[in-house]
């Protein structure tokens, strides 16, 4: 009897699908956010902070290009014949003029080693002249577009300031998969007042979306953020995960999902000196996979085991 795959690894479908490594290399463009900008609030999410997750190659005002050349050269000296996906990741990637847009993905996916275009969004930041600029993308090079969901809770999303609800994930998912295109909605557990309950009705919500993808995360208490003050104040009660207690919400969950949707991620890793709490010694996002792997090996479960079962 061969032994079920724990859970449906995005990995492990790109290497299927291009034959190759393929790795994400992260764009910084100016966009901004309407959460940020004063459309929706001038305060953002109360866990943001953007320059968490920006790599040093792409913090000198560099083009689009430019970044492209420094990122393939930085990680073609390991992996010389691997491939890439322009990932446009920081802020809100879809809040410009159509027009601009174009201009901007047509130039990331213009170097001849970069196979696709992942773009992180909000999903109030989606709409039918943005999906079809996409799709026209998409016909040439493969396009991920990436939504924040963050929660399924409606009250979750008020408290940590998201300004846009569950339903508007839901009008953003129809309006992508009526074009057909990829979707890997973005998750975090540990929000304040959620629960492994919380997650297992995620993961069944989440389930009847019919998402393509997903990445999941712990929640990060990031200096000098909104959240840190709460945190600090006890303002808003939140209790950080330990490495135990998330492998379990994340085994839990698995357990509850779709077994067709693919999973690319676990964790975040925001660098050292701006993470307050959890302190999880830098852990990696593959090494926490493979802890995983080898847990639901170990425990004979796998993901989609209670599917539909309830
Ligand atoms: S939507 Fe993204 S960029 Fe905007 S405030 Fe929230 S986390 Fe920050």
């Amino acid at each position: 009897m061969t032994m079920k795959h724990a859970y449906n690894s995005f990995s492990q479908w790109l290497r299927r699908q291009y034959g190759t490594r393929v790795q994400k290399i992260s764009i910084n463009y100016p966009f901004s956010c309407p959460n940020r900008d004063g459309t929706k609030s001038n305060i953002g999410c109360i866990y943001c902070n953007n320059s968490s997750f920006l790599p040093e190659y792409t913090l000198n005002n560099l083009s689009i290009t430019q970044q492209l050349t420094e990122g393939i050269r930085y990680f073609s000296k390991k992996y010389p014949t691997q491939l890439y996906i322009a990932y446009f990741q920081n802020y809100t990637n879809t809040y410009a003029a159509t027009d601009k847009l174009f201009e901007i993905y047509k130039e990331a996916c213009s170097h001849e080693k970069v196979v696709g275009l992942a773009i992180a969004t909000r999903p109030d930041c989606i709409n039918e002249n943005i999906i079809n600029i996409l799709a026209e993308i998409n016909k040439t090079k493969k396009v991920f577009v990436e939504i924040g969901i963050e929660s399924t809770f409606n009250e979750t999303l008020k408290l940590i300031n998201r300004c846009h609800t569950f339903e508007d994930v839901e009008h953003a998912v129809k309006l992508l998969k009526k074009y057909n295109l990829w979707i890997t909605g973005h998750l975090i557990f540990g929000l304040p007042y959620e629960n492994i309950d919380s997650v297992i009705i995620h993961a069944k919500k989440l389930s009847t979306l019919q998402l393509t993808c997903l990445k999941l995360h712990q929640l990060q208490i990031l200096k000098d953020t909104l959240l840190h003050k709460y945190y600090i104040s006890d303002a808003i009660k939140v209790t950080p995960l330990s490495v135990d207690e998330y492998i379990h919400w994340i085994i839990t969950f698995l357990e509850h999902l779709s077994p067709d949707i693919y999973i690319e991620r676990f964790t975040s890793e925001s660098p050292k000196d701006q993470v307050i709490a959890p302190n999880w010694n830098q852990i990696k996002n593959y090494h926490i996979a493979e802890i995983i792997r080898k847990k639901m090996n170990e425990l004979n479960t796998y993901q989609g085991k209670n599917f539909l079962k309830e």
